[in-house]
Parts: C-alpha cells; sequence; structure tokens
C-alpha cells in the first residue's frame, strides 16, 4: 500500500509561516515527487490559504478537528462541511491533544469520523496509550477499547485512516522500539479485520517524535502504512526526509 505521511501543524503557524512552509513543500514536490501520499494539517484559520497554495500540488490538506454537527450554534468550532468546503480531503479525530486537553470520549471521536465521512473527507482516527497505561501492560486493551468505541460504523475501503499514537510518545523525542509498534499495529489490523470489509486497505499510521533519522527505519515496521509527524512537519527538509523515507 503507499504509504501515507500527514503532517499535523497543530496551532503554529501564522499567515507567512503557513505560506511558506507550503510553498517549500510545493516546491520539493514539483522538483522530485515523492512515491507516497502527502497531507498537511494547518491550523483552521490557514486552510483556505494553505488550500490555495496546495491546489495542482500532489499534497492534500486536512483539518486537525471537526464538530459533530454540521452546523449550529458552537461557539469556536468548525463543522466538516466547512472544512470540506475549505478545500480539506482529511479531518484528524480523537488526537490525544484533544481526548486529553478537551475531555473527548470514545463516543465523540466516533460522532466526529461519522461527521467527517458524511461531508466526504477521509477521518485519520488517532488511538494511544499513556506512560501508566504503557508501564501497567495495558496499551493493547486501551488501544482495543479505542478503536472498538471511536471506529466510524460505515467505514469502509479508503475511507478511514487509524493512527497509533502513543500519547508518551508525543513531543518528546521518546519512540517505542520498532517490535513494540509492529505489536500494537498487528493488533490493529487485527482489530479492523473484525470491523470493516477491507482491513488491508485502511492505512495504519504510527505517530509520536518521528523525524528525519527515525522515519525510515519506523516506516519499515510491518503494517505501518504511514507517519502521523507533529513537529518535524514544521521544518520543511525534515518533513521531506521523512517523505522519502516513505519511498
Ligand atoms: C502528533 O501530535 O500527532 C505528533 C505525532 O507529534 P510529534 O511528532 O511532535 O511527536
Amino acid at each position: 500500500m503507499r504509504k501515507l505521511i500527514a503532517g499535523n501543524w497543530k496551532m503554529n503557524g501564522l499567515r507567512a509561516d503557513g505560506a511558506a512552509l507550503a510553498r517549500d513543500l510545493v516546491s520539493r514536490a514539483a522538483k522530485s515527487p515523492p512515491s507516497c501520499d502527502l497531507l498537511v494539517c494547518p491550523p483552521a484559520t490557514l486552510l483556505a490559504e494553505i488550500g490555495s497554495l496546495l491546489a495542482g500540488s500532489r499534497i492534500a490538506l486536512g483539518g486537525q478537528d471537526c464538530h459533530a454537527e454540521p452546523k449550529g450554534a458552537h461557539t469556536g468550532d468548525v463543522s466538516a462541511p466547512m472544512l470540506k468546503d475549505a478545500g480539506c480531503a482529511y479531518v484528524i479525530v480523537g488526537h490525544s491533544e484533544r481526548r486529553q486537553n478537551h475531555h473527548e470520549s470514545d463516543a465523540t471521536v466516533r460522532a466526529k469520523a461519522t461527521a467527517g465521512l458524511g461531508a466526504g473527507l477521509i477521518p485519520i482516527v488517532c488511538v494511544g496509550e499513556t506512560a501508566a497505561q504503557r508501564d501497567a501492560k495495558q496499551h493493547l486493551s486501551v488501544c482495543g477499547g479505542q478503536i472498538a468505541g471511536s471506529l466510524p460504523e460505515i467505514a469502509g475501503a479508503g475511507q478511514l485512516v487509524v493512527a497509533y499514537e502513543p500519547v508518551w510518545a508525543i513531543g518528546t523525542g521518546r519512540t517505542p522500539t520498532t517490535t513494540d509498534i509492529a505489536e500494537v499495529h498487528a493488533f490493529i489490523r487485527a482489530e479492523l479485520k473484525k470491523r470493516v470489509a477491507n482491513p488491508d486497505a485502511v492505512r495504519i499510521l504510527y505517530g509520536g517524535s518521528v523525524n528525519a533519522k527515525n522515519a525510515a527505519e519506523i516506516l519499515g515496521v510491518a503494517n505501518v502504512d504511514g507517519a502521523l509527524v507533529g513537529g518535524a512537519s514544521l521544518d520543511g527538509a525534515s518533513f521531506w526526509t521523512i517523505a522519502q523515507a516513505a519511498g
């Protein structure tokens, strides 16, 4: 399966920074087209502008979150149809920073993923254990519970991406061993087999401190179909090295 390298810019970037990064990526893609699919997920304020800059390139646009409702009295929120309207093809849901800081439950994440699908977006559903859960050897049961509770019911081939992001690896510079990543990704694949019609067509991304140095090793692990990259996606050269590692 062609790998997907996705950049999650989080709450970073004013208009000038975002435009400069997008232009840099478009220029790199034109010079040396990657043999993976590419996605950037800028903050909501930059979506329309970055979408225009990416138009005609092979780099897709995604939102970092969406509301479960298509419109209404939800101050500060962005709906899935709004993301679609801004040019998005994907939406991240259930990122651990949303689950933790905004107290999002599995049911909320599932509702958001379902809303994304309804708007014609591909949801990237994030799952992953905390350090305490890993220490207690609960990582598989935690991920299994999140998958059971968060995946949208109707997802079929090509309509869904799952990202395994151990919470303790996000933004810390720490990564699981390749054996640990392989264990969880194989487990997620097995869980998908129980739930979706074409489980081998669902990409399973790894996320958590992926960088230019460790990308090739991580992307070589079985059942790792790409990466969700935070910090390193804010630097064009690093993100590009990761994209090339996916080839
Ligand atoms: C993320 O937040 O999705 C992420 C993977 O962050 P980082 O790469 O910075 O660990």
